[in-house]
């Protein structure tokens, strides 16, 4: 039996364990219950693999979606660890094969759906089995709170009765204390240990821009920093889903829809070339992402603003897994904020519920809006202090902030004379001095506040709108047709009795990421051996009809480009290279390498 160590170097290739893998590892090795909160991409698979490899009997994986189960297991196949999954899927002579296997001790983990589970044949089943651990991975999905609730999720607290000596480990990507509560209650967890990790994704930058053309900014953003790439785009309607990848295609990059408008095989086969293929981006509305282990996803792109800080952080939590540098952008304007309103506003649930999304959804918005650092905002959300991260939009760019106090009395004193009975648009319209047919009619023409905003453009205008509802010093008025409407608060400002300091138009183009694509790459050497690397590695994921990160991630690959490994011994201490790929791999892997090194 090797220790957790050697297992980590010798099956996955990697030299140390990552904060609290180590603990989590002895932890459950010893036969304790975990639950273990840890950011996307902080590594909770080996938290369990580990301990089921040092432990007899098999390890039984709980996970809600079959086609991740299935690329877990290519994954961990591809390393030598006897894995395989029971789903809907598999024939009854395969499932015949993997329940022999698991009888005969010859199977280390076995991924699950939770509905097969709870199946009283297959729990009389398991009772046959020495078994090493439960695993049950995205927990969260037995909370009503989390974003992705499965009832089956919540019966699995049958496991502590049926099995009490076998340990068990709960794990999520979800922070809030509610989801945490419900995760220990509901697996009846009560004695396990919880690892707490911090949330903070350092790997992703943060940009949060105006919009005033979501796709042409989502377009100017691939072409600028992403072209090539793997990326999600979440958009908030499905119709905006089928133009936004409609749009892309037209303009050259490769994209897919996903929404629960789709027939189930389109779903599956968008999904399934998403991980498979490389540089696709997916547009989606928010049933899509859970669970996504594509390591090499470089961006995630919001074009419309998410309902709350949780899903903000869920959803662009999915860039960079694999630790390299990525980026989470989201392009909002006020028009999001009226429309998610009505959306809670309009909706089926009752009225604390209304009110717990309705804050949600400023708390969202004062994180668009924020001139303070985005990581140390989103995280201080999540309960964690940190000191500014110096490496958002925020922080390399910091926003200036100017006098508006004038400006914010031009449009006060606007709203107040067109009667509080008016959106945007028009109140805009009346400081512009605008001759719109309605103007005269309404005898707008002849307030006092026509025409008196003309020093300011209409970007920036709205942009002065935006900040004066995220302060809550106006309102929008939903029920009488999205009118603008002053708050109580706002008493001192028209008087003129205290000044106000606001953020000018963000430059987009100035706070990009400026971490684009393959810019690490510093010699054209580099550049031809990155490439043959990648070639090298479609053409064998191809073969075996997995993803290209079931081979090598694309961490892996750059850790060779940047070391430049000539030897076996040298191969061998490279990023994510275990026993099984050096042994597979090691001779084509060197004479790439060779390859490279000799053509000039
Ligand atoms: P999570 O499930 O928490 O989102 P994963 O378990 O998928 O994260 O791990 C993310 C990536 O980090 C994977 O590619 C994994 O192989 C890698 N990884 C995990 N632990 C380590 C470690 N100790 N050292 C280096 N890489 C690691
Ligand atoms: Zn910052």
């Amino acid at each position: 039996m090797q220790d957790a160590p050697s297992l980590l170097k010798n099956i996955f290739g990697y030299s140390a364990f990552r904060g609290q893998q180590g603990e989590i590892v002895a932890h459950i090795a010893d036969g304790g219950h975990a639950l273990v909160l840890m950011p996307t991409g902080g590594g909770k698979s080996l938290c369990f693999q580990i301990p089921a490899l040092m432990r007899p009997g098999v390890a039984i994986v709980v996970s809600p979606l079959i086609a991740l189960m299935q690329d877990q297991v290519a994954t961990l196949l591809a390393q030598g660890v006897a894995a395989a999954c029971l789903n809907s899927a598999t024939s009854s002579d395969a499932a015949r094969e993997i329940a022999q296997q698991a009888r005969d001790g010859r199977l280390d983990l076995l991924y699950v759906a939770p509905e097969r589970l709870l199946m009283p044949r297959f729990l009389a089943f398991l009772e046959q089995l020495q078994i090493s651990l439960f695993a049950i991975d995205e927990a969260h999905c037995v909370s009503h709170w989390g974003h992705d609730f499965r009832p089956e999720y919540q019966q699995l607290g049958i496991l502590a009765q049926r099995f009490p000596q076998v340990p068990r480990i709960a794990l999520t990507a979800t922070a809030d204390e509610q989801t945490q509560l419900d995760i220990l209650h509901y697996l009846q967890l009560a004695e396990a240990r919880v690892f707490l990790s911090s949330f903070d994704r350092p790997n992703l930058y943060y940009q949060v821009i105006e919009k005033h053309n979501a796709k042409k900014q989502l377009l100017e953003f691939i072409r600028h920093e992403h072209v090539g790439a793997s990326g999600i785009v979440y958009c908030l309607s499905r119709k905006r889903v089928d133009e936004t990848a409609q749009w892309l295609c037209d303009n050259g990059i490769p994209a897919l829809p996903y929404h629960a408008g789709l027939t189930h095989q389109l779903r599956d086969s968008h999904q399934r070339q998403f991980l498979r293929e490389e540089g696709i981006v997916m547009v989606a509305t928010v049933a899509f992402g859970m669970g996504i282990d594509k390591p090499d996803v470089r961006f995630v792109a919001h074009i419309d603003m998410p309902k709350s800080p949780e899903n903000f952080y869920q959803e662009s939590g999915r860039a960079g897994r694999d630790g390299l540098p990525a980026v989470s952008w989201l392009c909002y304007g006020l028009n999001d904020v009226v429309q998610l309103r009505q959306m809670i506003e309009g909706g089926e649930m009752a009225a604390l519920q209304k009110q717990v999304e309705l804050s949600k959804l400023d708390a969202m918005l004062a994180f668009c809006e924020t001139a303070s650092c985005r990581r140390q905002h989103i995280l201080a959300h999540f309960g964690e202090q940190h000191a500014p991260c110096g490496h958002c939009d925020n922080c390399l760019y910091p926003p200036v902030t100017f006098d508006a106090t004038v400006l914010v009395q031009k449009l006060l004193s606007c709203i107040y004379r067109v009667g509080q009975r008016f959106s945007t648009g028009h109140v805009i319209d009346v400081l512009l001095g605008r001759n719109t047919p309605s103007m005269a009619a309404l005898g707008h023409d002849r307030l006092s506040t026509y025409g008196i905003g003309k020093d300011y453009n209409q970007r920036g205008w709205r942009s002065i709108i935006r900040q004066l509802v995220a302060r809550q010093l106006l309102q929008v008025d939903i029920a009488r047709g999205q009118s603008l409407v002053l708050t109580e608060a706002c008493r001192p400002l028209l008087k003129g009795l205290q000044p106000i300091y606001l953020r000018p138009l963000a430059d987009e183009k100035k706070a990009r990421s400026h971490i684009s694509g393959d810019r690490w790459l510093r010699t054209e050497r580099e550049e031809r051996l990155w490439q043959a690397l990648r070639a090298w590695r479609r053409q064998i994921a191809d073969e075996q009809n997995v993803p290209a990160y079931v081979i090598f991630t694309d961490r892996t690959l750059r850790d060779l480009v940047e070391r430049h490994p000539t030897s076996r011994g040298e191969l061998g201490r490279a990023y994510g290279l275990g026993e099984l790929k050096l042994a597979r791999y090691g001779d084509a892997l060197l004479q790439l390498l060779c390859e490279a090194a000799s053509t000039v």
